[in-house]
């Protein structure tokens, strides 16, 4: 193996407080174990729960019954998560990808370019996570811009793997881990941007006799409601936010099934997302998050060469620290779900309350009956797997919100 995949030059003063192997191990295996038992309690309390509801509500007509069912297959598709990542340990992906880089037709290429053959390689791969929305891509442009933001996705991981080799060159670990944070916190910027490619060629929302109460309410918020788009196929509407720009998108299966009000009600919620800086705060959340696992990444996977054994390497090649950090981060997002879910639910809550205040709140309620097929949920499920809360819960909180401004 070549010898210039060494570690970073201060890796000795380090090594006091790195994991061993099986500690590394154990560090990999505990957000799984967490995430598993946590799953297989949701699930079994909403069995119940569904139960309970079918019980308590004989009339319950069939297309009801099979969309409560529906929330069930969350289940099987998290284990299948959870297995995919077992897998890919156990079976030592990220070092069999190491070595086809090496092995390959570049074999004989400098360091720069092999790193460069296996990010493209693992990204290519974990990336494949974006064809999650392929059905929201029915047509041939929505592919297009799907596939587009695949590459740009890959770009952007060969992009930040060419600057930790560069950054890797710097004598002070501190140093390089600064700019390496920098660099991530101003990739993840220009990756937030990229996710308005979509939106850019969404048709502009027209303002009509049906649409005009929705206008009002836009302008009365001070939007601009150049900025309304009209989504394709979508029974739904959502606000999205950048550092530079804003926009609302509103599904036309929503404009074409639902009165005026219900519409310009979803309006009012979506403006209740932009009050509160919900989008803002989400996206500080995820640059903290970064910056966390990037330190990690530093001060404890570079360093370690028990962390690269544990994933099954045998020498400690630089750039595959990005693979093993996304793999922490990963792993720890999905124990920490719940959290994340009750913070969005919190923030959908405060929404609903927001489109209430505004003299939405029967309005909202009908929309909500139409648009949303998550009818009822145990706390723990919708903790676990939803990050709306059930129809039922956000019911009952305008309704509360409702009669507390009586
Ligand atoms: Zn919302």
């Amino acid at each position: 193996m070549a010898t210039d995949l060494s570690l970073l030059p201060d890796a000795a003063a380090a090594k006091r407080w790195l994991p061993s192997k099986d500690q590394a191990k154990k560090i990999f295996y505990a957000p799984l174990l967490v995430s598993l038992v946590i799953q297989c309690c949701a699930i079994a309390f909403q069995t119940a729960h569904l139960i309970m509801y079918a019980r308590s509500n004989p009339t319950m007509g069939t297309r009801e019954s099979v969309g409560m069912m529906l929330t069930l297959t969350l289940f099987p598709a998290g284990l299948l998560t959870l297995g995919c990542y077992s897998m890919s340990f156990k079976k030592q992906w990220i070092p069999r990808l190491w070595k086809r880089a090496n092995e390959g037709r570049f074999a004989n290429g400098s360091l720069l370019v092999r790193s460069v053959d296996f990010t493209v390689f693992w990204s290519a791969l974990i990336s494949l996570n974006l064809f999650n929305y392929i059905h929201l891509a029915m047509s041939i442009k929505g592919l297009l811009l799907l596939f587009a933001e695949y590459f740009l996705s890959i770009v952007g991981s060969v992009f930040l793997a060419i600057c930790l080799l560069k950054l890797n060159a710097k004598k002070s670990r501190h140093v390089a881990c600064f700019w390496f944070c920098l660099v991530t916190i101003v990739t993840t910027l220009v990756d937030w941007e990229r996710g308005f490619l979509p939106i850019e060629f969404l048709p502009r929302l027209k303002e009509d006799k049906n649409t005009k109460p929705l206008f009002k309410l836009a302008r009365q918020d001070y939007f601009d409601t150049k900025q309304i788009y009209e989504g394709e196929r979508l029974n739904n509407a959502f606000y999205t936010r950048s550092l530079l720009r804003e926009k609302i998108i509103i599904g036309d299966y929503l404009l074409e099934g639902n009165t005026p009000s219900s519409v310009t009600a979803v309006m009012a919620h979506e403006l209740g997302h932009r009050f509160n800086n919900d989008l803002t705060v989400r996206l500080y959340g995820i640059l903290l998050s970064q910056t966390f696992w990037n330190v990690v990444m530093f001060y404890i996977i570079l360093p370690s060469p028990e962390v690269y054994a544990a994933f099954g390497f045998d020498t400690e090649p630089i750039v595959a620290a990005i693979a093993l950090r996304e793999t922490f981060h990963s792993l720890y997002s999905l124990a920490l779900t719940p959290l994340s879910n009750l913070w969005s639910q919190h923030v959908e809550l405060r929404a609903d309350r927001f489109a209430a205040e505004m003299g939405y709140g029967e309005s909202l309620i009908k929309a909500l009956e139409e648009i949303s097929f998550h009818k009822t949920g145990n706390w723990l499920y919708e903790a676990v797997y939803c990050s709306h809360p059930s129809n039922e819960r956000r019911i009952a909180a305008i309704r509360k919100q409702m009669a507390q401004m009586r």
